[in-house]
């Protein structure tokens, strides 16, 4: 029997133990942990992210500052409201949402976040942390793959995992949290030659392709645990639809695991950064870390 890990569930576990924690900062210290949400511009897809941010950023009991500015916004002006979020006390962790317009520099734009309330982790100091196994503020989405792949194996350890994606903010820092777990990790991408059999190989197969249902079921090794971090929308049959880089029905007849489309992935996306927010706040005040 394919297991179908439910990320929608483990989501709300892991935003209720946040929101437990907070309960506690706020009852026991006084502090409220604080996430600022940048957004540039009206990309549709972007706006729906942000207000989802701010709901779940409220439910959790956090302060929740949305900055949203227009499309031609000056480099100067994004760069002062960030220094702005950096100096403030009352913010923990700050969020650019991206992609940016194309006339801002997304890199000099991260990297301008202070690394400390860098809660999608990916200022390079973050990046550099993680690739060298010390303490970082790990990406969401990444973060939320391990979380799942922990549960369901218990130790990671040994098991081939094949990351299909390089990207710096899912394919490469998952790849790094699957070594620093101690798998056997391969990454592969749209030059890997061979790519099904790359695929068969891994006992975990994560993909993070951004290409609709490419990974068939034939790519898949009999009993592996199949992490579909895909979001793509497509239309079918007149309607509109959301899947994965994953063909979820032939997939899910070979996997031993796989996460669903939408309910898998996505929803731990939002957990993590309100997780990484409650880590940050701890970190800021000098308490001890949730675990
Ligand atoms: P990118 O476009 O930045 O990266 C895609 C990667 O896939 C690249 O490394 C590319 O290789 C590789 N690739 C493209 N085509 C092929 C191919 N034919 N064979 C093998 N590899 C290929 O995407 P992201 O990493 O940002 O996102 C990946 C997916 O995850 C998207 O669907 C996105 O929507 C989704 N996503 C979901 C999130 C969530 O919360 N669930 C969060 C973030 C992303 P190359 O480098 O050689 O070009």
């Amino acid at each position: 029997m394919t297991k179908v890990i439910d990320g929608k569930a483990f989501a709300a576990n892991v935003r209720a133990q946040v929101a437990a924690h907070v309960a506690r900062l706020r009852e026991e210290q006084g502090i409220q942990p604080g996430l600022a949400v940048v957004l540039v511009g009206e990309d549709p897809a972007s706006q729906v992210y942000v207000r989802n941010k701010h709901a779940s950023t409220i439910e959790v009991g956090m302060a929740s500052f949305e900055h949203r500015l227009s499309a031609d916004t000056r480099e100067a002006d994004l760069l002062a409201l960030i220094a702005a979020l950096n100096a403030d006390p009352k913010v923990h962790g700050i969020l650019v949402q991206l992609p940016l317009p194309k006339h801002l520099n997304s890199d000099l734009v991260i990297n301008a976040i202070d690394p400390a309330k860098d809660v999608d982790g990916f200022h390079i100091s973050n990046v550099g942390l993680l690739g060298t196994g010390q303490k970082s503020m790990v990406p969401c989405t990444p973060l939320g793959c391990l979380m799942m792949l922990r549960d369901h194996h218990g130790s990671l350890a040994g098991l081939n995992a094949v990351v299909v994606g390089r990207s710096n903010i899912v394919g490469k820092p998952m790849a790094q949290l699957l070594l620093g777990d101690s798998c056997t990790v391969t990454i592969a991408h749209s030059r890997t030659k061979d790519l099904a059999e790359v695929c068969k190989r891994a006992d975990i197969l994560v993909a993070a392709v951004g290409r609709p249902e490419m990974i068939t079921g034939d790519m898949v090794k009999p009993g592996a645990t199949v992490i579909d971090v895909g979001i793509n929308r497509i239309e079918r049959d007149g309607k509109a639809k959301l899947v994965g880089d994953v063909h979820y029905e032939s997939a899910a007849k070979v996997a031993g695991a796989i996460t669903p489309v939408p309910g898998g992935v996505g929803p731990m996306t939002i957990a993590c950064l309100l997780a990484n927010t409650l880590t940050a706040c701890c970190r800021a005040n000098s308490l001890p870390e949730p675990e």
